[in-house]
């Protein structure tokens, strides 16, 4: 077999295959046949390689099969038992209740344990005939007696050879696979290519990481990890195998910021003392501990004589403008252009009047990109840019279009970076048009959990501010359920009669099937027609004309409209310090992060914020969801509790499909893997950055074969 070919596909020949190798299909293996490999091949398992390349999702341990007469409470046990007096009974909808007497024979008539499965009604015939089985669950007390809640059952004949004294693996499954047959496949398969598999598979990791972080070769973890002698081996073969695979990912991140070193890149931008006192001098507060130090990173990067890729983290209202902006103003002040490029046009109009603000009274010109300008304007801004008569510019998608030519790009700003796709952030740090290399500085307000952000902004360098103004008071956050909404009612008018500016969102723009949310049109009309009649409010979403848009947010701004009706627009970045409260509708529809961001809208100015959020349901996960954001303000808190809630592809959203490709390793269990492999990939990237050494180039060719030819292909975001 030729090296590489271990993830190509194998021959699609219809006979069995005689060598089996990684990449054999399992189609063609002696036992699956075509229906179970399209059965597997739902589970997302092709190859052989997939299929010894997965982690079981459990393990049932029958190497100490517990007497059902020494059961203790609070305990997970496995037993062998056979069932008597099954009994099955509907308990509300569709879920059931199954319970039988599970006898052992050790204990004998003596011994017997009240079992219980939920929703498995369909056993109760099979468990009636009384043959013996193996189940692993919780004990539990109840109404005083004992009782086993069954997790996993497996009936000893079924179970064969890999049944007693052993510890077997859990898998997923599906319709048409059953457990046992699974599991005696991998079995096959590993005792197959017991021997082989050192050849098929060499060894990835160079040897001095393997031997400084205590790990055992790869032919060794591979056959632990599905059929481990005790709990504590699965435990470490599976980390094993994790840390592999972070440490792929994170030799893919360490080859490109060292990319960044490359000659030719972005111009030096100097920050001598006397400018950055000048600087500083035209904002209008100190910056806080935080600000500062993100602050002398950027002066550090601009003049380091290397491209800027910088991620700026902070929670919302940290200040991560101010600190932006002071880049923006160095940029220019070294005569080279910025450009600030942000996902919303009412952003763009805000960042554009900031820019101006702090840039009174000077040369600089600032101009607005952000589509849907008059074409003579737009010919005008893109002259500018293209001469270099404007040197700072704000703006929409409408910045990333062919056409948009700058003199000397030197900064590219992303605010609400986690707003932008991959390719678009690719696109921005690459743009053709931008030749000679750019800085890149992005700012996120999501702030997630660090292995997270390992995973996604691994190729950035990351700051971080701690802190925030000072003054700021926490937002008073409350869950309202339908019962206690006419009470807040009062309390909006009472906010209004003080002169409060208010802030609505709804989940939708307009009505939908459905039918249980309340679309932001239809609020809008209650709102001006019923409840808050004579109160002047508008509307503002995404389909409106940006013109438009910009005019109700103008307005708002200014007081004039006091009541602010939208969709989740204005969760990303804007700023009106006047505002003080904000109301949620169907609050349960918004990921916590994003709630956590729109609360972010208040809290802004003197005033003392409320933030309520509306929620249709009663109780259950969607209100403790919301409870979290009422007992918690801290961002990074609210995303870890986030991230345990929902699993990492949920948090992630749409960004899910970005996800580099780890089976094994856990993003919420092994920030310390992620660590060390982060480590060990910069130290070899360090000492061999093409990658050509003997350990670099069996590790090239392993981040290749998992993330494709083109490693920039690998840039997530
Ligand atoms: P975010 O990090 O969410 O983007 P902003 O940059 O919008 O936060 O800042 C939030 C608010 O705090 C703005 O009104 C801004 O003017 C103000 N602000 C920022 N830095 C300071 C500071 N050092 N002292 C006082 N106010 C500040
Ligand atoms: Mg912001």
């Amino acid at each position: 077999m030729s090296p590489g070919s271990g993830l190509r596909p194998g021959p699609e020949a219809g006979a069995p295959i005689a060598h089996v190798g990684l990449a054999s299909p399992l189609r063609f293996l002696r036992g699956v046949g075509p229906r179970r490999a399209d059965a597997l091949e739902r589970l997302g398992l092709r190859t052989v390689e997939d299929l010894l390349l997965q982690r079981p999702r459990t393990y049932l341990d029958r190497s100490r099969i517990t007497p059902v007469a020494l059961l203790v409470p609070g305990t997970e046990v496995t037993l062998r038992v056979r069932a008597t007096q099954v009994r099955t009974r509907r308990v509300g909808g569709h879920r059931s209740l199954l319970t039988a007497r599970l006898e052992d024979e050790p204990s004998g008539r003596a011994g017997w344990v009240e079992g219980v499965w939920f929703n498995q009604a369909y056993l109760a015939e099979r468990l009636q005939a009384g043959e013996a089985l193996y189940v692993t669950g919780d004990v539990k007390t109840r109404g005083g007696s004992l009782r086993v809640e069954v997790r996993e059952h497996e009936f000893a004949a079924e179970a064969g050879a890999l049944s007693a004294g052993c510890i077997v693996p859990v898998y997923p499954l599906t319709q048409g696979i059953g457990l046992p047959w699974l599991r005696r496949l991998v079995r096959r398969l590993l005792d197959e290519l017991a021997e082989s598999l050192p050849e098929l598979r060499p060894e990835v990791l160079p040897e001095s990481v393997r031997l400084s972080r205590s790990l055992r070769p790869l032919a060794e973890a591979l056959p632990t990890v599905h059929f481990p002698p005790d709990l504590e081996a699965a435990r470490r073969a599976r980390r094993r195998l994790a840390y592999e695979e972070l440490f792929l990912m994170q030799v893919a991140f360490a080859t490109l910021r060292r990319a960044a070193w490359r000659p030719g890149g972005a111009r030096r931008i100097p920050v001598p003392p006397g400018l950055d006192a000048r600087i500083r001098r035209r904002f209008p507060f100190p910056f806080t501990a935080g600000q500062d130090a993100v602050v002398r990173d950027l002066v550090a990067d601009l003049d380091a004589g290397r491209t800027m890729r910088r991620l700026v983290q902070g929670d919302v209202g940290s200040g991560k403008t101010a600190v932006a902006f002071y880049a923006v103003l160095a940029t220019v002040a070294a005569g080279a252009q910025a450009a600030v490029l942000v996902p919303t046009d009412v952003l763009a109009q805000q960042h554009e009047e900031g820019l101006k603000r702090l840039l009174e009274g000077s040369r600089v010109r600032v101009a607005r990109l952000a589509g849907g300008e008059p074409r003579a304007l737009r010919r005008e801004v893109l002259e500018g840019l293209a001469s270099g008569e404007v040197q700072a510019v704000v703006g929409t998608h409408a910045l990333l279009q062919d056409g948009v030519r700058f003199r000397e790009l030197a900064l590219a700003v992303m605010d609400e970076q986690h707003r932008f796709g991959v390719l678009q952030r690719r696109d921005f740090m690459a743009k053709g048009a931008w030749r000679g290399g750019v800085h890149v500085l992005a700012m996120t307000a999501t702030p997630i959990p660090r292995t997270l952000a390992l995973t996604f902004f691994g190729d950035l360098d990351v700051s971080t501010i701690p802190d925030r103004p000072p003054g700021r008071r926490p937002v008073l956050t409350r869950v309202v359920d339908p019962g206690g909404a006419r009470a807040e009612l009062d309390f909006l008018r009472r906010e209004l009669d003080a002169g409060g500016r208010i802030y609505v969102v709804y989940p939708l723009v307009e009505e939908s099937e459905d039918s249980d949310l309340r679309s932001a049109e239809d609020g809008f009309r209650r709102i001006r027609e019923r409840s808050f009649r004579g109160t002047s409010s508008a509307l503002l979403h995404g389909r409106m004309a940006a013109a438009e848009k910009r005019r109700v947010f103008e307005d708002f701004r200014a007081g004039r409209v006091r009541i602010l009706v939208s969709t989740s627009l204005v969760e990303v970045g804007v700023d009106v310090p006047e505002a003080s409260v904000l109301v949620v509708m169907n609050a349960e529809r918004f990921g916590l992060a994003t709630l956590h961001q729109l609360r972010g809208r208040v809290g802004r100015g003197d005033r003392p914020s409320t933030c309520l959020l509306f929620s249709s349901r009663r109780g259950g996960d969607a209100a403790r969801r919301l409870e979290v954001l009422a007992l918690h303000d801290d961002g990074f808190r609210i995303a870890e509790e986030d991230l345990r809630l929902r699993g990492p592809g949920e948090f992630l959203g749409t960004r899910q499909h970005g996800l580099p490709v780890l089976r094994h390793a856990d993003l919420s269990e092994d920030a310390d893997l992620m660590d060390q492999a982060r480590q060990d990939a910069t130290d070899l990237v360090r000492v061999d950055p093409d990658l050509s050494g003997p350990d670099g180039g069996r590790v090239a060719e392993a981040v290749r074969r998992t993330y494709g030819e083109r490693l920039d292909l690998f840039h997530v975001g």
